[in-house]
């Protein structure tokens, strides 16, 4: 890629930014004090700022971009596409939707053989949500806390953080729980197993008392990623699927930031044998976010529920051909490129070792957890307290430092409260990954200076 920002490009980025300012709201943010940043251009793992330096992009933009920044193949089918037919309504057959979604079936794990597409994440949970409360005949939803499953009305109150809720009156039909995370856990354990067979036993006993009969689904994270990139232990998802079936309540796997490949596999719940969802959220990975596109892979007893009764949900853009014809490529170019075997080897070869490196150096680092291309960096003030380095729901300068010193260190991270992600493209060269591991390693310095 070439390794300067041109003049003229420069310009333009300037001029973005003022009329960013006076004329775009930005998602999750005060207004006033924002300071976004410009980006240039975007080539591979690299994007270039309002100041034409690079950055290393090892927050893949939002977990989205897993075959990097403009892949020539996926733009050109984009190009191809446009030529062709830019749009058709939703009602009507078109060959990049019926291709990508045959695509999309064959990975899905069991018979989840048929897709209802989306624009975006959110709209694929609220879509399988409405199915599972159609399916079952009943309401309530449960979902845990420290999860993320998108901004829009049930979707956020699905959201298990408080700082997303958008009222405070939250949703009647919605209940949290606690999943394991035994780094904080609620439970008491020390071991993974204790922490398994604990969250296990709080999620029946919430069933209990919620009652059974009027759960119509739990949703799901396989790995809940903006919430911290918490790897269940080994037999929870099994537990939460068993749970599922004795109670007839439906398992939703929102596999929207862990899906497509970010894990090592095509879907992170393959981690966990044996464990078929009744309906799986994808978007972000299926087509790298190059087009916006989500969706609802569904299961056959679910699908049978509207045979003969019209589904009450529809978008205009439902399987949008610009999006689904990227979809066809990414997959494809995933396939071809062996990029989710990458990612698996790139996850034990380089990252897990690499940070697992750093942890031991940095006494600002509470935990390094994850699994794939799919990494979580959790800072603390006192390791023994474990007490984070910015608080649940807020930020910190301490925090706010280390971000900016990567930054100026060339590496553009994925930054929520006390975490930093190491979320790269999952077509990152091993040289690249350890260059971004080597910044963070230098960046962490400043969190430790300011215990
Ligand atoms: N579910 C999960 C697990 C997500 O990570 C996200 C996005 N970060 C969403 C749902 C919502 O997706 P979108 O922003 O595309 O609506």
């Amino acid at each position: 890629p070439p390794a300067t920002v041109s003049d003229a490009e420069l310009e333009a980025g300037r001029r973005a930014y003022e009329l960013d300012r006076k004329h775009v709201f930005h998602s999750w943010s005060a207004q006033a004090t924002l300071k976004p940043m410009t980006v240039t251009k975007a080539e591979g793992s690299y994007v270039w700022d309002g100041e034409g330096t690079r950055l290393l992009d090892f927050s893949s933009q939002m977990v989205n971009t897993n075959i990097g920044h403009q892949h020539p193949k996926v733009v050109a089918a984009i190009v191809e596409q446009a030529q062709k037919l830019c749009t058709i309504a939703p009602s009507h057959v078109n060959d990049a939707r019926s291709e990508a979604a045959r695509l999309i079936a064959e990975r899905t794990p069991g018979e989840l053989n048929k897709v209802f597409f989306t624009n975006g994440g959110a709209e694929a949970v609220e879509n399988a949500v409405r199915m599972a409360r159609l399916h079952t005949g009943r309401r309530k939803v449960l979902s845990r806390y420290r999860s993320y499953h998108g901004g829009t009305d049930t979707a956020v109150n699905i959201t298990g953080d408080p700082r997303r809720w958008a009222n405070d009156y939250g949703d009647a039909g919605v209940v949290h729980f606690f999943g394991p995370f035994l780094y904080r856990s609620r439970f008491y354990a020390q071991t993974q197993e204790q922490e398994c067979e604990r969250a296990l036993a709080h999620l029946n006993e919430v069933i209990a008392m919620e009652g059974p009969g009027q759960i119509a689904a739990i949703i799901l994270e396989s790995v809940p990623g903006t919430a911290g990139i918490m790897v269940p232990p080994p037999g929870y998802l099994q537990g939460v699927r068993e749970i599922c079936d004795r109670y007839g309540i439906m398992y939703i796997a929102d596999e929207v930031m862990a899906g497509f490949g970010r894990t090592g596999k095509w879907f992170a719940v393959e981690h966990s044998d044996g464990v078929i969802p009744d309906l799986i959220t994808f978007a972000k990975g299926v087509n790298s976010g190059y087009v916006p596109l989500g969706g609802v892979a569904i299961s056959p007893h679910i699908a049978a529920t509207f045979d003969n009764r019209p589904y009450p949900g529809g978008l205009t853009y439902s399987g949008h051909p610009l999006a689904t014809a990227a979809a066809v490529a990414t997959i494809n170019t995933m396939a071809e490129e062996g990029i989710v075997e990458n990612a698996a080897r790139l996850g034990t070869e380089i990252m897990g070792p690499g940070l697992a490196e750093i942890a031991q150096r940095h006494p600002s680092v509470g935990e390094v957890r994850g699994v794939g291309m799919f990494w979580a960096i959790e800072l603390v003030k006192d390791q023994a307290t474990r007490e984070p380095l910015a608080p649940y729901g807020g930020t910190s300068d301490a925090m706010n430092a280390v971000i900016g010193e990567c930054k100026k260190l060339g590496l553009l991270p994925f930054a929520n409260y006390n975490r930093i992600h190491a979320v790269p493209p999952l077509n990152i060269t091993d040289e690249q990954a350890r260059e971004g591991l080597a910044i963070l390693d230098q960046a962490l310095e400043v969190a430790d200076r300011s215990l």
